[in-house]
């Protein structure tokens, strides 16, 4: 009895120090890497599905979180300015770092990096998760990084890895089902972060709240877009949780176009409680506004 119990002392001390601790920049990376990680994994994240993941103020409790990591998955694409900070910030040389983004086919990348793409998209767009379609990559990268920490996992976690994405494969095969009949259509945005998303489902985007990537709405550029949205007949302005809606209002007003508030993250509120969530709160809520 007494080496049955130092055995099993043994083994979960073994099994507490095989567990990778990882921290990602976005909820959705967290979500993500929990799948392929299962067990052999705990995941925090740094940013709140409610926050602008553009404009987060450094805190202590950041570089706290990456000291004890071995593994901090970010979207990249200068998404996470303030990561390296608090990489720095953590005095954690094993740490490892992984941007997501390397493989993901991007958009809206400047031909060469200046401000012309507002303040926040200096390198191109980052907001690529979502579209469901780029999960595929994202989840084969945080395989490879998993396996890449512990070895000996490796089968699991491409095991996890193919499991999720045929769940999220036939998630993508509905959605699409869904939307089919809204290819085609007009949408305002505050921010370009479902640009990805409008091109994977055919929507057309004709203009944003903000006339640059980080800049603020103008009374003029606010006025050029009720006339826009009057002519084109466009049913909805999509604006993320943490923005002012204010000119979106005034546009709605004028115009009888809705303001629909979409979380770009999930882990916000009960409507997207992980990535798949977010998408399916996504899809109905823009179904619903435009049909
Ligand atoms: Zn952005």
């Amino acid at each position: 009895m007494k080496y049955f119990f130092v055995s099993l002392m043994l083994l979960l001390a073994a099994a507490a120090q095989a567990e990778v601790k990882v921290v990602t920049s976005l909820p959705d990376l967290a979500d993500l890497a929990r799948r392929v990680g299962g067990d052999r994994v705990v995941v925090d994240y740094i940013v709140r599905g409610d926050q602008n993941p553009h404009a987060l103020e450094v805190k202590p409790s950041y570089m706290m979180k990456l000291r004890s990591a071995k593994l901090f998955l970010i979207v990249g694409m200068d998404l996470e300015l303030w990561a390296q900070q608090i990489v720095d910030g953590s005095r954690n040389d094993a740490l490892r770092v992984v941007d997501l983004s390397r493989r993901v086919h991007k958009l809206e990348v400047p031909a060469r990096v200046d401000a012309s793409q507002g303040d926040v998209h200096r390198l191109g767009n980052p907001h690529y998760w979502l579209d469901p379609r780029n999960v595929r990559i994202m989840v084969e990268d945080i395989a490879s990084a998993l396996s890449g920490i512990s070895p000996s996992d490796e089968q699991y976690f491409r095991a996890n890895a193919d499991a999720y994405l045929r769940q999220v494969e036939q998630k993508i095969v509905e959605w699409e089902q869904t939307m089919r009949p809204f290819a085609g259509r007009q949408v305002i945005k505050f921010h370009k972060s479902w640009s990805y998303l409008a091109a994977w489902l055919g929507l057309t985007v004709a203009d944003q709240v903000e006339p640059k990537p980080g800049i603020a709405p103008s009374p003029g550029h606010t006025v050029e877009l009720i006339a826009q949205v009057r002519k084109a007949g466009i049913k909805v302005i999509i604006v993320e949780p943490f923005y002012d809606a204010s000119a979106a209002e005034q546009i709605a007003r004028a115009t009888g176009a809705a303001v629909l508030r979409l979380p770009t993250s999930s882990g916000v509120a009960g409507e997207a409680p992980d990535y798949i969530g977010l998408m399916e709160h996504t899809i109905t809520a823009l179904a619903g506004a435009l049909k």
